[in-house]
């Protein structure tokens, strides 16, 4: 019923690694842009219950993802947004696979974005997301602390008090596995209250995927 505000307790900001994406078995593409920054770039922004279970899927059939609503925000999406998966991707004159970023935003605005879209539109999801990734420089954060991506091993402990000495609050880090099996960061989770404006202590940390005591910091 679309008259039945939204429920949701806060949003989980989830920025991914591309390194530790790509660095994996099943590998990653590129988009058409070319290779992203060797920076974090941005998963989703995600409405989540204090419990740990989150919606998904609420609206989909009614707010479609429709790329015309969010075309001033494209250039900042292109850079802080890329999608890295080969799927849904196009083949390029030099027969590689590209990704695919339009699909990917789309996956995110008919899972998550229309779990909120009776606070935020498509283009206020949009630019509120881009707006959370400009306003914190993770990988600034960490460098500052000496946690750079050179493919060495760092103690997560280091890598959340970093983040929690800058922000304010403990991030949620997780990890998944590189092809020799060492485990990798792979997203970091930040907390955001429901105006999708300012940062908050989580309710809740993500559970599973979860970190060896250290971790490497994969090189891209
Ligand atoms: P995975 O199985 O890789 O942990 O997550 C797959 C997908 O499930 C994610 O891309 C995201 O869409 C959703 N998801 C996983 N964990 C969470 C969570 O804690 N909160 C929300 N809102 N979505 C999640
Ligand atoms: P989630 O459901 O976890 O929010 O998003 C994961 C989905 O988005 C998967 O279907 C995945 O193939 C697609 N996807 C496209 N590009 C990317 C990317 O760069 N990173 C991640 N994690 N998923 C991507």
């Amino acid at each position: 019923n679309i008259w039945v505000s939204q429920d949701f307790d806060f949003f989980y900001f989830v920025q991914q690694w591309p390194g530790s994406f790509c660095d994996t078995k099943q590998s990653c593409c590129f988009p058409l842009t070319g290779k992203p920054a060797s920076n974090f770039s941005i998963h989703g922004l995600w409405p989540n219950f204090s419990n740990g279970s989150y919606p998904s899927n609420c609206n989909s059939a009614q707010n479609p993802f429709d790329q015309s609503k969010i075309a001033d925000l494209i250039p900042r999406a292109e850079t802080s947004w890329p999608s890295l998966s080969c799927a849904g991707g196009k083949k390029t004159e030099s027969n590689k696979t590209s990704s695919n970023n339009r699909r990917f935003w789309k996956h995110e605005w008919d899972k998550h974005g229309t779990c909120s879209d009776s606070i935020l539109d498509q283009h206020a999801y949009f630019k509120a997301s881009l707006d959370l990734k400009d306003r914190v420089d993770l990988l600034q954060i960490l460098q500052y602390n000496g946690i750079t991506q050179d493919g060495n091993l760092y103690s997560v402990v280091n890598i959340t008090r970093a983040i929690k000495q800058a922000i304010g609050f403990v991030p949620g880090i997780t990890c998944n596995t590189d092809p020799f099996d060492n485990r990798q960061l792979s997203e970091i989770y930040l907390c955001v209250d429901k105006s999708a404006s300012n940062f908050i202590e989580c309710p809740i940390l993500p559970s599973g995927k979860s970190c060896t005591d250290n971790v490497e910091f994969p090189i891209f």
